[in-house]
Parts: C-alpha cells; structure tokens; sequence
C-alpha cells in the first residue's frame, strides 16, 4: 500500500493550517497492524515543517516518527523538494542538523544522511542559495549538502524511468509546473509528481504549485485516479497559483478525483461552502489518503 498525509494544507501564509508538506509511506503489509511504514517519502519541508511534524507525531499511527515526544527526524528515509520558496524548503535546516549532530559532535558527517531527491538544477539551487547560509560552515571546515543528505539528482519528466521507486513498486516521477515565470513558462524551476504502481498501472498526481496548466498537466490527470491538486480561493489578474474558478472550468469527472490542497485561512467562508460537493473535497491535515491499494 502507498500513503499519502498532509502535514500541512495551507498556503504560503496561511496561519490557520501549516503549510503543504506531505508525508508519503509505503507499506509491504496492513498499516492498522504494522508499526511503521517500510519505507517513505517526504515531499516537501516548509519553514511550518516541524511544527507540523510535532503535532502528527502525537497521532498513535505515526508515533515511529518520534522518540519521548520528540521528532525523531532518522525515521525520514527520502525527501522529494518541489521548488525553493519557504513553505517547502524552511524546515531543511533543522532537519538537516538533527540527522547530523544525532550521533555526536565528533562524528559530524557520518551520521545517518536521508536521500534527498529533485532535479539536479533544484538541488544545486538549494544548497547555492538557501541551506549554504546556515549549514556551510561546521566548526574546522566548510560543509556541502552532501554532509547531511545522500544527494540523488532525479532526472525530468515522465516518460522516462522512475527517479526512484519505493519498495521495488511504487514509481515516482516528476514533470515541471508552470510556477513563476521570470520571462517564460518553465522557466523557473518548480516540479510536481507522478506516483505509478507498477503492479496495477494506476497512478496518482501531486501538481505541486503551479498555475493553472491543463495543456501541460491534463494528460497526467486523464490517466490518473486521483489527483492532489494546489488551489488559491480568491481570485487575482495574475496568479502564480491555480484559481478554484480556473479549476472550476474543469469537466466534472476530472474534477471529482481532484483534492485540492495548498489553500488560504478563508477556505470555510460560505461561498466555498460547494468545493466538497464539485471536487473530491478540500485536503485534510493528518489523514492519511490511501494512493494504491
Ligand atoms: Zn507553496
Ligand atoms: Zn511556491
């Protein structure tokens, strides 16, 4: 079986919900009878992270990820980054320190390093840009991404192999949003995914944040069973998100297979009282959303 739970469903500020972060398990038996996952994936690790994580860690089906209330961050195996903005990167720094401290001061770069999986370019871009500030120095030396992650480049798009696979079955590939443009579409790099099992052939998308793109993402969602889908509620003349009156365009079986995630503080004002009623609902903090079987 292959799990997905939010940590978070929130947008880049909301206050209300953390941010959208999301934990992915896979099991090789029943999770009601297993104490934890075989394996898993966090796809994304905002500055709202590990408050986030602290608050499910209390739930009785994820207390693996903890050791005497706190967060025990080794029990993260694999980390997906989709784009560099701070709802999806801020909590790499804790993260990051915890896994390489967690075995002692001397043996710093030693410890246990998580995968850390996006395209080459993004992982460049993270180290370059965010995590050298506050990771790049260790006392006697400088430090690179590779001291506390296994750095494992995945290539683009999805017709190629898998970047990676989860207990010899379930595929992960990933395709470019259409995010921010600096002058053109795809031309700031930000990726969404694909989860395939390759026992049943379905498959399963998680768009990550991306304007609204059916051209570029529309065969993904055709194939897919279900599909988690990013949404800004109110409107605005030149988003960098998908607008729910974008989505609401959208033919409705499509629609319906669509839980939308990565929405404002006023997701239950009235007017977005009909959302559970035209799309699969608004995504949930803390549930755990069965992918395949
Ligand atoms: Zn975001
Ligand atoms: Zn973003």
């Amino acid at each position: 079986m292959l799990t997905l739970t939010f940590l978070g469903v929130g947008a880049a500020f909301a206050k209300r919900n953390f941010a959208s972060n999301a934990l992915v398990e896979a099991w090789s038996g029943d999770p009601e009878r297993s104490s934890g996952p075989d394996d898993n994936l966090l796809v994304d690790f905002g500055a709202t992270g590990p408050l986030a994580l602290h608050q499910l860690i209390r739930c009785p089906e994820f207390s693996y990820l903890q050791r005497d209330g706190a967060i025990r961050y080794e029990a993260i195996r694999n980390l997906f980054i989709t784009h560099l903005h701070n709802d999806h990167i801020g909590g790499l720094e804790e993260l990051a320190i915890c896994n390489a401290y967690a075995c002692g001061v001397e043996k710093f770069g030693e410890c246990f390093k998580p995968k850390i999986l996006s395209t080459a370019e993004i992982l460049r871009n993270l180290w370059d840009h965010s995590l050298r500030g506050g990771l790049g120095a260790v006392r006697g030396r400088q430090a690179e991404l590779a001291d506390y992650f296994t750095v494992t480049p995945v290539a683009g798009g999805v017709d190629g192999p898998p970047g990676m696979v989860l207990l010899d079955r379930y595929e992960l590939r990933s395709f470019p949003t259409d995010h921010i443009q600096i002058h053109r579409k795809y031309d700031w790099p930000s990726r969404g995914l694909q989860f395939t099992d390759s026992q049943s052939g379905r498959s399963v998308v998680y768009t990550g944040d991306t304007r609204f793109d059916p051209v570029g993402l529309g065969r993904f969602f055709e194939k897919a069973d279900l599909i988690f889908h990013e949404v800004q509620l109110e409107d605005h003349p030149d988003p960098v998100h998908t607008l729910l009156t974008e989505l609401r365009a959208l033919p409705v079986d499509m629609r319906k297979k669509m839980i939308l995630y990565h929405y404002g503080d006023d997701w239950n004002k009235e007017v977005f009282g009909d959302v559970g009623k035209e799309f699969g609902g608004f995504a949930r903090p803390g549930k755990r959303y069965e992918l395949f079987a």
